[in-house]
């Protein structure tokens, strides 16, 4: 297994057992943004002892502990990214694809309003239509034009 992954958790205070490796693992490499659901079925096969609840429970854990985020930019269900650092998100509402957004700038907010404040968490989430979505429905919308 992968030791990089076992020292990512280490770090972050998580004993590092083999599937949660696996679940680390598979949310450093699939930029996806899975929901818990996406990861138990890519990992089954591989990890037969593996039940969903524990998925859901390694999830919060790693969340807990910082090792992942989750989002809450789809309605329907709660998505995990392996990457920690601030980005922003965008959803396309057609395809459902959740792309990341680098930001240029940390602070959207003026820090004068956070006075006083704890921020704990960033979340800045973008909605519309991706590049492909958007391409795809003009064509659709000249055609229906001619
Ligand atoms: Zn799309
Ligand atoms: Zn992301």
């Amino acid at each position: 297994m992968n030791n990089t992954t076992k020292n990512y958790l280490i770090e972050r205070g998580i004993k590092p057992s083999l599937q949660r490796i696996a679940i680390m693992d598979f949310l450093l490499k699939n930029r996806t943004h899975p929901t818990a659901d996406d990861i138990y079925q890519a990992l089954c096969d591989i990890i037969p002892t593996l039940s969903k609840t524990t998925v859901y429970n390694t999830l919060k854990l790693f969340t807990q502990q910082g090792a992942a985020l989750s989002l809450e930019i789809d309605e329907k269900n709660v998505r995990f990214d392996g990457d920690t650092s601030v980005h922003a998100h965008f959803r396309c509402k057609c395809c459902g694809a959740i792309i990341d957004l680098p930001v240029d700038q940390v602070n959207m907010v003026d820090p004068k309003f956070l006075e006083g404040f704890v921020i704990t968490e960033i979340n800045a989430f973008y909605k519309g239509l991706c590049d492909k979505c958007n391409h795809e429905a003009s064509l659709i919308q000249n055609k229906s034009i001619n």
